[in-house]
C-alpha cells in the first residue's frame, strides 16, 4: 500500500533508492528499509520509523551496490517493527523482496513451508514470496517468479532480487501499481512516477501479471506463459507535485478515488477469506445483550450507521456514544456488553479512555482500527483493521468506508450466529455488499453532476443536511465532511425533527441536501423537501430511489441501487465530493485546509 522503488544501473544504488524513498514519503508509512546486492550478497538494511532514521543508518553502513530495492511499509500482517520491514530475504538469503499490497493466502503457504522446515523470522505475509519464491527457484528467475506468482492470492506489487541473477531485477504486480522507469544511467522500478521523476520522464505502467526484467541497459516485458509482450512507454508531463497526488490537485480527492479499491481490500479481508474474517468467525455474539458503539468525529458518524444495520440484522439494542463523554457518564457497559471502538488512528485519545473505561467495568472490546500496532489495536480484546493504507488528508474518507465495509460485515455476521437470517440470506447480503467497490467505481467515473451543483454553493453561508433512518446518520457524516474543509455552518436533521423549530432557519436560497435511500420512507423524506421547498430553499437530493421531477428548486443525483442498510457507503461518495468541490472553490485558504495533512499525519504516526 505504500512505496517501492528500485534500481539496476551504473550507479550507486544506495543514494538513488534513499532518495526515491523520500519521495514516495507523502504516502505515509510507518517503517522503511533498503537491500542492495553485492559481491558478498544481500546488504539489508530495515527499520520501523522515519526515512530519516534509515539515511543515517544506510549512510554509516556504508553499503554499496548496482542493484538494489527499497520499501515504505504501511503494516497490514504484523505490527510496525524493524524484523517485520521490507525488504524480506528467504532463509537461505538468496531472493530479496519488496511487496506492497496483501497476501490473502500466507498462512497456507507459510504452513507448508513450515512443515518443510523453512523458518520464518516475520509475522508479515510478505515473507512468504521471497520464502516460496526461494522455495521454487532452480536456476531459472523467470520460471520462479511465476510459479511463485501462480501460487499467491491477493494483491501485490513486488521487486525482486536473486543471487543466481545479478545482472536481473525483477518486476510482477497485481492489483497494486507498478511502473518501470528507464533512464540513461539505468532502469527503476516504482509504485509511483514521483520516485523516479529526478531521473526520468519515460515510464511504461505495468499491467497485472505482467513480469519486467530489468537490466542495467534494458527492460523486457513478459507474459505468465512466459511470451515476450511489447510495452509503448508514455512520457509523463507532470509536476513532481502534481504526480505526488497521482495527478489530482489534493490528497483528498486522490482518497476519495481510492475508496474501491479500499472497499474491495476490507471486503476481502473480512468476508473473505482474510485475518479480519477470522477474527470475526472467533466471537461468540451471544454471549451479549448490548452493543455499546464508541468513537470520535466521523468515526462516532459511522458508528450511527452501523447502528441502524446492527439492529434491524441482529435485534440487539446498541447505543453510539460519543467517546469524549462516555468515561464521564458512569457508563452503564458490563461483562453481557460488546463495547466496539472505531479509530482510524487507533490512537485517539478520548477514544482510547472510553476503552480502558470499558474494559474496567469488565465488558469485551472490540476495535475497529486501521494502523496496526496502535495503542487501541493492542489493548481490546478483538480488533479488525480497516485496510485504508495511510490516510493523509485531514478529512477522512476512505477510512470511513472501510469502517462502515467492517461494521456491515460484522452485523451479517452475528445475525447469521444469532439465527436472525438463514444461509441464503447471509449469501444475498454478503453479494450486496461485495457488489459496493465496482458501484462505487461506477459512481467515481461519473461525478460532473455533484461537482457543476458544488460549484454553486461555493457563497453559501449555511448548509442541512436531512434523511430518515440509515440515510439520518449519513447525514450527520456529510454535514461533519463540509464543516470540516469548507468552514460553512452546516446541521444534520432527522427530516421528521425540522418541523420542532429548525424549519424557521430555512430561508429564500437556503441549501438543504435531501438523501433517500430507504425506499419505505421514500414519501416521508420528500414531504420535507416539498416543505423546504415552500419556505425557499433549494435542495440537491441525492438516493436511489427518488421518484420526484428536477425542477427549479430541486436538482436530483441518482445512486446506484443497492440494499439500503449499505447504501450509506455509496451516498457517503457523493457527499464527500460534494464538500470537496464546495471547499476546492471557495479559494486559497480553504485548499490550504485540505492540503494541511502532512502535521496530523506525522503526529499520528511518529508521536
Ligand atoms: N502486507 C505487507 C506487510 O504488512 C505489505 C504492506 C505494504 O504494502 O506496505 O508487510
Amino acid at each position: 500500500m505504500c512505496g517501492i522503488i528500485g534500481y539496476i544501473g551504473n550507479e550507486n544504488a544506495v543514494p538513488i533508492i534513499l532518495d526515491g524513498l523520500k519521495r514516495l514519503e507523502y504516502r505515509g508509512y510507518d517503517s522503511s528499509g533498503i537491500a542492495v546486492m553485492n559481491e558478498d550478497g544481500f546488504d539489508v538494511v530495515k527499520q520501523k520509523g522515519r526515512l530519516s532514521a534509515l539515511e543515517e543508518l544506510v549512510t554509516r553502513s556504508s553499503v554499496k551496490g548496482f542493484m538494489g530495492i527499497g520499501h515504505t511499509r504501511w503494516a497490514t500482517h504484523g505490527e510496525p517493527s524493524d524484523i517485520n520491514s521490507h525488504p524480506h530475504l528467504g532463509s537461505q538469503n538468496k531472493v530479496a523482496i519488496v511487496h506492497n499490497g496483501i497476501i490473502e493466502n500466507y498462512r497456507q503457504i507459510k504452513e507448508r513451508l513450515e512443515q518443510k522446515g523453512i523458518e520464518f523470522v516475520s509475522q508479515t505475509d510478505s515473507e512468504v514470496i521471497a520464502q516460496l519464491a526461494e522455495y521454487y527457484h532452480a536456476g531459472d528467475i523467470v520460471e520462479t517468479v511465476i510459479r511463485t506468482a501462480n501460487a499467491l492470492e491477493g494483491s501485490y506489487a513486488l521487486g525482486i532480487m536473486c543471487l543466481d541473477e545479478p545482472d536481473k531485477l525483477i518486476a510482477i504486480k497485481k492489483d497494486n501499481p507498478l511502473i518501470i522507469g528507464v533512464a540513461e544511467h539505468g532502469n527503476f522500478i516504482a509504485s509511483d512516477v514521483p520516485a523516479v521523476l529526478a531521473h526520468t520522464n519515460k515510464v511504461y505502467y505495468l499491467n497485472d501479471k505482467e513480469i519486467a526484467i530489468l537490466t542495467k541497459t534494458g527492460v523486457e516485458f513478459y507474459n505468465m506463459d512466459r511470451e515476450p509482450i511489447h510495452k509503448e512507454p508514455e512520457i509523463i508531463t507532470w509536476s513532481l507535485k502534481s504526480a505526488e497526488k497521482g495527478g489530482y490537485e489534493h490528497f483528498m480527492l486522490k482518497e476519495i478515488m481510492e475508496q474501491p479499491k479500499v472497499l474491495k481490500d476490507t471486503i476481502q479481508s473480512a468476508a473473505g477469506d482474510g485475518d479480519n474474517r477470522r477474527i470475526i468467525e472467533s466471537l461468540d455474539i451471544s454471549k451479549f445483550n448490548r452493543i455499546v458503539i464508541t468513537a470520535c468525529g466521523s468515526a462516532y458518524n459511522a458508528g450511527m450507521v452501523g447502528r441502524y444495520v446492527f439492529e434491524r440484522l441482529c435485534r440487539i439494542p446498541v447505543e453510539v456514544e460519543l467517546a469524549s463523554e462516555f468515561r464521564y457518564k458512569d457508563p452503564i457497559v458490563d461483562y453481557n456488553t460488546l463495547v466496539i471502538i472505531i479509530s482510524q488512528s487507533g490512537e485517539t485519545a478520548d477514544s482510547i479512555a472510553a476503552m480502558r473505561e470499558a474494559r474496567r467495568r469488565g465488558a469485551v472490546t472490540l476495535s475497529i482500527v486501521n494502523v496496526i500496532g496502535s495503542t487501541i489495536a493492542k489493548e481490546t480484546d478483538y480488533t479488525l483493521y480497516t485496510m485504508a493504507g495511510p490516510e493523509i488528508a485531514v478529512a477522512t474518507t476512505k477510512a470511513f468506508s472501510a469502517q462502515l465495509a467492517l461494521l456491515y460485515i460484522l452485523a451479517v455476521a452475528f445475525a447469521k450466529k444469532l439465527n436472525r437470517i438463514s444461509d441464503e440470506e447471509e449469501g444475498r447480503l454478503l453479494s450486496e455488499i461485495a457488489s459496493l467497490p465496482d458501484k462505487a467505481a461506477e459512481m467515481l467515473e461519473k461525478f460532473d453532476a455533484i461537482q457543476k451543483y458544488a460549484v454553486t454553493c461555493v457563497g453559501c453561508k449555511s448548509i442541512f443536511f436531512i434523511g430518515r433512518n440509515i440515510d439520518y446518520a449519513i447525514a450527520m457524516e456529510g454535514s461533519l465532511k463540509l464543516k470540516e474543509i469548507s468552514y460553512i455552518h452546516s446541521e444534520a436533521y432527522a427530516g421528521g425533527e425540522l418541523k420542532h423549530g429548525t424549519i424557521s432557519l430555512i430561508e429564500e436560497n437556503t441549501l438543504v441536501v435531501a438523501i433517500s435511500c430507504c425506499e419505505g420512507l421514500y414519501e416521508k423524506i420528500y414531504s420535507n423537501v416539498e416543505q423546504v421547498i415552500s419556505r425557499g430553499a433549494k435542495v440537491l437530493f441525492i438516493g436511489n430511489c427518488i421518484k420526484a421531477v428536477p425542477g427549479e428548486k430541486l436538482e436530483i443525483i441518482e445512486l446506484p441501487k443497492i440494499n439500503e442498510m449499505f447504501a450509506s457507503s455509496l451516498s457517503v461518495i457523493y457527499l464527500q465530493l460534494f464538500s470537496y468541490y464546495v471547499a476546492a472553490n471557495k479559494g486559497l485558504d480553504i485548499a490550504l485546509i485540505i492540503e494541511s495533512m502532512h502535521r496530523t499525519y506525522e503526529k499520528q504516526i511518529f508521536p
